[in-house]
């Protein structure tokens, strides 16, 4: 009754109207913020641009419009390799992407994206949100005025589109492949030559023969972009990338300028796309997959084991090789390294042994 009360009253007068005390700043409750959204992502991009577009009008529902924010494709605002560099600038206060897009700035970002056989999208929610790894990835980015917040996963990716079968590891030398991160360091490991690419150029560079192959993301995505036209061969499962996670970077002023209550919304609505663009990947995956299969005859491949045994020894060299940079990314391998040793037991337990049991019938 008495919140009731509060409530009424502060709507009714002093609150909206007037100022409210949030912490040491005044902070008009009518204040509104106009922000830009500068994005990785072809503009309305099926998963990757739709859902900028969702956390913005997330945003402004949850804020009653007291947040605006107006969403940019690549190369709208900043090309999509400049996201990181315009938000921590101001240029926009906000942008949506994925940490390992920017090894160059410190390459312990890598681990919030994805690690090579590392841990699903399941995994790497409960590493973020109970595990520490959000706190260590928040302590990492305010290095650079920037804070992040996991906001999207596909779940897991699949292997790449190839010319030519991947029968053994040696298949793999010469190749030249866009596959960003650390999944690239295996591939520099395997003899092959890794680029990074964005992924409006895909599709152009594949089909050209710039590059021999590639990686994107699953069936949903690939599909849009049309892979299956430069490609013959489509391998799985992905590797490299078992739960890629997209992340929103916000500038650290920007933020802090705003009351509790909307720095609150704006890091939930990004929990809010994080679990919803898993299940948007969910639904719309096996869709696609079926389309691949059978409208366009796309020939499905499976890494051989061996092959998969090889570049998951690498992996573990390329991870624990980065752990020994810095301290920090110590810090971060022992976390991640903690969190998946414990997460597979119980995932052989419960997922794994569900999903060979469900096969079984
Ligand atoms: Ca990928």
């Amino acid at each position: 009754m008495q919140r009731r009360d509060f409530l009424k009253k502060a709507g009714g007068t002093s609150l909206a109207l007037g100022a409210g005390t949030v912490g040491i700043k005044t902070v008009r409750a009518d204040t509104t913020y106009q922000w830009k959204m500068v994005t990785a992502w072809p503009k309305n991009f099926p998963g990757l641009g739709t859902g900028a577009n969702r956390l913005a009008e997330l945003i402004g529902e949850m804020s009653g419009g007291r947040i605006r924010v107006k969403v940019y494709g690549a190369g709208e605002l900043v090309p999509a390799f400049e996201v990181f560099d315009a938000v921590a600038q101001g240029t926009a206060e906000m942008g949506h992407g994925t940490a390992f897009y920017w090894k160059g700035k410190n390459e312990a970002t890598q681990f919030f994206t994805a690690v090579p056989f590392g841990m699903t999208a399941q995994e790497m929610n409960g590493w973020f949100y109970h595990g520490g790894g959000l706190a260590l990835w928040t302590e990492l980015y305010a290095q650079f005025g920037l804070v992040p917040a996991p906001a999207g996963n596909g779940g897991v990716q699949m292997g790449g589109w190839f010319n030519k079968e991947i029968k053994s590891v040696a298949d793999l030398a010469g190749l030249k492949m866009r596959i960003p991160g650390l999944g690239g360091e295996v591939l520099k490991r395997a003899g092959g030559t890794p680029v990074n690419l964005p992924g409006g150029e895909l599709f152009t560079a594949l089909e050209s023969g710039a590059i021999d192959a590639t990686e994107w993301i699953g069936p949903y995505n690939d599909l849009a972009f049309g892979l299956y036209k430069a490609a013959r061969y489509y391998y799985y499962p992905g590797f490299h990338e078992p739960g890629g996670t997209l992340e929103a970077i916000i500038n650290q002023a920007a933020f802090e300028a705003l009351p509790a209550d909307l720095q609150s919304i704006v890091l939930n609505a990004c929990k809010v796309l994080n679990q919803d663009l898993l299940a948007e990947y969910t639904a719309r995956n096996p869709v696609a997959l079926q389309t691949l299969l059978e409208k366009h005859g796309v020939a499905m491949r499976r890494y051989p084991d061996d092959v998969l045994i090889k570049l998951h020894r690498l992996s573990r060299e390329v991870v624990s090789e980065l752990a020994e940079k810095d301290e920090f990314s110590r810090k971060i391998y022992t976390s991640f390294r903690q969190f998946l040793d414990q997460s597979q037991a119980w995932s052989n337990l419960s997922e794994l042994a569900y999903l060979q049991a469900r096969n079984l019938g």
